[in-house]
Order: C-alpha cells, then structure tokens, then sequence
C-alpha cells in the first residue's frame, strides 16, 4: 500500500532570527566515520587478498557470486547493441552537451616572467590512470558514465576504468552503464561496486587470471552511498578522491511568485534516488509553503518509488526553513552549501549571482535539478553534506595536476641570492642558502 503524506515536511522557523543557521537546518545526522569503521575490514582484506576477498564481499553486500572481475567486451558490445533507441539518443545528446561544456574548461600552461632570465610555468597534466565509480544499488545511473568519463577524457586521461555493482540477474553491471561505456569508449569495466570497489581501485587485485586483475589507479571519483563515501574517506592519500558526493540533496529558495507544483515535483525528484535524501526549501512565503505541502501530498504517494520518496521528505534532513525575506534566505542557503541549488524567486538570476555556496545552481522556472542530472551539459557529481563550502563538482580540473615548473639562468639567481640567504637564515636552515651562495664561489 502507498504511505498516505498529510503534512508532508517538517518546518523549522527562522523568521526573526539573525542567528548563524548552521545547526538549525535540517540535515541527514549522516556519520560516514561510523561507516569508515564498519567497511575498514573489507577494504582491508581487499588490500591483502585481492580478488578472493572482492568476490566474499561481493557475496555479502550485493548476493551475487562472482566469477571474475572484468565485465568481458563481448558483453559490453551486446548491451550497446540491444540499448533501446530513444536511451541511446539521449546518452548521445547528454555526451555532446557535457563535451561541449568540459571542452571549454580545458587549462592552458601559463608562463609568468618574474624577471628576465627567471620564469615559472604552470604545467596542467592529467593523472595518468582513473577509476570511475557509478553507482548501481537503488538506481543505476548511465548518466554518471558520461558525467565521469566526459572531464576525464577532455582532460587527457590516457587510461579509465569503471566499476559499478554486478545486479542480481546476470552478475554483470546494469546493461545501461554497460552501453554508456560503450558510447564512450570506456572498455575496461569491473562488476564491483561498494566499498569493495573502491579498495579494488585504489589497491588494485592480483586475481590469478587476468579477468580477475585489476592494476590500482591513481585518482577516484564518482558519486555513491554512505559505503562508497566512507571507503572513499579512508583511501584519500592513497589515491586522490574528488569531493565527497554522497546521498543527493536539495534546497529551493523560493517566494511567492514560485509555481507550488514545480516546487514540490522537483523536492520529489531528488528524494527518489534514496531515502537518505535531502529535500529542503527555505522560503519566506508560509502561503507557498502550505501550497507545497498539499502538492507533496497529492503527488508524493502516486510516484513509482513512493515508498522511498515518502521515508526521505519526512527525514530528519528534509524540510521547510521559513525565512524573513530573500536576503534572509540567502544567508541561510550559504549555511547549508546545498549539493543542487534552485533559485525561484522574482529577479532569479540576480539572486543566484549572490549565491558563495552551492555544488551548482538552477535558475528560474525552466532549470529543474533533472536538465543537470542528463543534459545541462553541466556535471552532476558535486559535493553534498555541506563540502560544497570548499569543494567544487567534477570537472576537467579534477583530472588536472599543475606543476610548477621553475627556470632561472645565473643572472636571475644572483640577483635574488641575497634574499634567499635572509629567509634561510631566518629560518634556521642555513644550508639552503648555501645551495644558492655555492653555485657564486663563495
Ligand atoms: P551504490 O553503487 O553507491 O552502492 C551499492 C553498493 O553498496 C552495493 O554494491 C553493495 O556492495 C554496497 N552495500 C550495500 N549495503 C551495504 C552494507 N550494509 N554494508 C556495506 N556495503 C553495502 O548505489 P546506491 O546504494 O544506489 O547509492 C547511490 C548513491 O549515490 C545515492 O545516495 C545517490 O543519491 C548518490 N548519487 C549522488 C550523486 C552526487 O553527485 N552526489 C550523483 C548520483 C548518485
């Protein structure tokens, strides 16, 4: 039976206060260093016994029993071949807008003269090898292949792997994912997924048969749960991670020139990828937020996943924030540092100017969370839990390492010997100003 939503969203009222909001807003109590704890002994037993202890674990989490590793072409080519026309269409639509975008992010080497004879240039290189997690546990996601794959490619990545969940009916990925890499040319593809997963990547496997090898990489992105971001958590430093992009969250500014059902069908969307999910709206408008209310309740037990939708709006991390005004509103969008950000206010694009923190930003009535999630052309892996405050989505930069290159003949070095000598003295290792004054014969 469906669950039956009365009132739907929590509330939390802030009209009134000039408080910090931080702390008052609704948010998922979400303690990935508990999950580290709890996925630390598979990511463990990855690290020493490779394959055996990925197919142990593969059995657990996911009931499937694994017989290799590597999802083999044939397959790979047979679910590009039976993708249904109109999916096929859109990947490729998706794939042409994300190019078009990551195309434009591509860095160029900077040489700065500092004087004549000495210059610095920063170098952009990619990372040599990069591992893509796509999840594939409640949903599967063929859009995260391109999200991943796309910055990486622009970026010049020469080797690319992906890992997604086997799903119970065939231990392969899901066919989507599996035509997704296809499109892209992505051949290397593991039926793993999970914390699992993740320590495969970043440890790499010495399986007995090559099907059950995997040779570690160097960087590891992509969204998943609480498992995967927690696995991610504790490979950091071994392997560069891309921002935690954990259960998928919301927040709507919005006043009353807001239209109540794209309101709520867009607070809906979101929650239906996972019952952890955040869905927030923080609006000085109480009319549009009992608007709102009555939508979620129509429309929230008639979706397909309404189950899901239902336990993620009456979360603890979901909710209505009542504000003064905009500008109060906007304070409080700052605080929270929403993974996705609609703007649905009078003077939309203003508004969304002003914004310092968000994964990224939808405006106006016709920018719903879903065009990114596909076909913005933006990514759609970014930050959530509040990292948004330091950290940026998947781009091309993520890819990116800029090295300094430093380049000064004996006359630049002269000139500025002097200085090199005070700061080395200063602090305390003379023999750094040694190095310089020894090339001058003194
Ligand atoms: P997933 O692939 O992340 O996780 C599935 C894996 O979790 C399984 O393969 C299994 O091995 C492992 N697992 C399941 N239960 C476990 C347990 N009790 N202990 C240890 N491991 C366990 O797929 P999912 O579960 O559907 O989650 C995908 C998440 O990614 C969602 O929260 C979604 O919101 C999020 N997402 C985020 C973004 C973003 O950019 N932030 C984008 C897309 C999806």
């Amino acid at each position: 039976m469906r669950p039956r939503l009365d009132r739907v969203l929590n509330r939390i009222d802030l009209r009134g206060s000039r408080r910090d909001p931080r702390g008052l807003l609704p948010r998922a109590q979400l303690d990935v260093s508990v999950a580290v704890e709890k996925i630390r002994p598979v990511v463990e037993a990855v690290r020493e016994h490779g394959f055996s202890a990925i197919r142990d674990a593969t059995a657990r989490f996911d009931g499937v029993e694994l017989e290799r590793l590597r999802v083999p072409a044939e397959a790979i080519a047979a679910a590009a071949e039976a993708l249904d026309p109109a999916v096929r269409a859109a990947l490729v639509e998706a794939i042409e807008r994300a190019r078009k975008v990551h195309g434009d992010q591509r860095r160029r080497d900077v040489t700065t003269q500092v004087v004549p004879g000495g210059t610095v240039t920063e170098r952009w290189v990619p990372v040599r090898r990069v591992g893509l997690y796509v999840p594939g546990g409640l949903a599967v996601y063929p859009s995260t292949v391109v999200m991943n794959v796309v910055p990486a490619q622009v970026a010049g990545v020469e080797s690319l792997v992906v890992a997604s969940p086997p799903q119970s009916s065939d231990g392969l990925p899901d066919p989507a994912i599996l035509a997704a890499c296809h499109l892209l040319g992505v051949t290397e593809v593991y039926a793993v997924g999970g914390a699992q997963a993740v320590a495969m990547l970043g440890y790499g496997s010495d399986g007995a048969d090559e099907a059950d090898r995997c040779e570690p990489v160097d960087v590891i992105t992509g969204p998943g749960n609480i498992w995967v971001t927690a696995a991610k958590r504790m490979l950091r430093g071994t392997v560069g991670i891309d921002a935690e992009a954990g259960p998928t969250e919301i927040a709507i500014l919005a006043d009353d020139t807001a239209d109540p059902v794209h309101v709520a069908a867009d607070l809906i969307s979101q929650a239906e990828h996972d019952p952890l999910a955040a869905s927030v709206l923080v609006t000085p408008s109480v009319a549009l937020a009992d608007a709102v209310d009555v939508e979620l309740g129509k429309r929230a037990p008639a979706t397909k996943h309404a189950e899901r939708v239902h336990t993620a709006l009456t979360g603890e991390q979901s909710g209505v924030v009542l504000v003064d005004d905009v500008e109060h509103g906007l304070q409080v969008v700052d605080a929270y540092a929403a993974e996705h950000l609609e703007i649905q206010t009078a003077d939309a694009r203003d508004v969304a100017m002003r914004v310092r923190n968000a994964g990224a930003i939808f405006v106006g009535a016709y920018a719903p969370v879903s065009l990114g999630d596909y076909c913005a052309g933006s990514n759609h892996v970014l930050p959530t839990g509040g990292c948004a405050r330091h950290s940026s989505g998947l781009s091309v930069q993520s890819f990116l390492r800029g090295i300094h290159v430093v380049d000064y003949d004996a006359a630049a070095l002269r000139e500025v010997a002097g200085h090199v000598v005070a700061l080395a003295n200063a602090e305390d290792l003379p023999a750094h100003g040694e190095a310089v004054t020894a090339r001058f014969g003194s």
